[in-house]
């Protein structure tokens, strides 16, 4: 299964010839590396062993879409975070750190 390298998402069509990525909001995001990461460290601060509901991560944030995104490249591509709902992501998913 070939996913957005932005949000994460099952990847349908491709906007980009280099990466995969699925809009082109997507491809846009997906040039801010700054963003990125800030947005990255954002969520891995917020999540802690216990499970948190991805709309909790959100609720102190206004930017929904980029941290729903992040939530997924540390799932599906940085396995940094886990999550406990099969199926895909949306604000009801419950997200905890992966232990090592
Ligand atoms: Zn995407």
């Amino acid at each position: 299964m070939v996913r957005c390298e932005y949000c994460g998402r099952i990847l349908h069509v491709n906007r980009s010839d280099k990466y995969l990525l699925c809009s082109k909001k997507c491809k846009q995001k997906f040039k801010n590396k700054i963003d990125i990461s800030n947005t990255n460290k954002f969520v891995l601060n917020s999540v802690g062993k216990e499970w948190i509901s991805v709309k909790n991560i959100v609720k102190s944030n206004k930017n929904k879409f980029e941290i729903v995104s992040s939530v997924s490249r540390l799932i599906y591509f940085e396995k940094k975070l886990i999550k406990k709902e099969k199926g895909e992501i949306n604000l009801k998913t419950n997200v905890s750190i992966k232990k090592k």
